[in-house]
C-alpha cells in the first residue's frame, strides 16, 4: 500500500517523538518542525502509531491510492 504522511505545522510544536521514533522518516527543519524525509522503508502500521504518539496530533496517515484516512481518526480530525 502507497501511504502519504503530512505534518501539519499550524499544529508541530517540535517536541522531536516522530524523529526519536522513526528517524528514518523525519527530521527536525530549520524552524524546529518536523518534515517528512521519505515514506520508504517504514510501512503504515509503523506511520499510524507514531502520529498517534504525537501530543498535538499533527501527523496526518493516507492510504495514497484511495485517500482513506488512517490517523488521526475523525474525533481528533484537525
Ligand atoms: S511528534 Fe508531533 S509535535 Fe513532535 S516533532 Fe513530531 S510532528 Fe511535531
Amino acid at each position: 500500500m502507497g501511504i502519504k504522511v503530512t505534518v501539519n505545522h499550524n499544529r508541530c510544536v517540535g517536541s522531536r517523538l516522530c524523529v526519536g521514533f522513526l528517524p528514518d522518516a523525519f527530521k527536525l527543519n530549520g524552524q524546529g518542525q518536523s518534515e517528512l524525509i521519505t515514506t520508504g522503508g517504514v510501512n503504515a502500521e509503523e506511520f499510524v502509531q507514531t502520529a498517534g504518539q504525537c501530543p498535538q496530533s499533527a501527523i496526518k496517515v493516507e492510504d495514497a491510492e484511495t485517500g482513506e484516512v488512517l490517523f488521526p481518526p475523525a474525533e481528533l480530525e484537525m
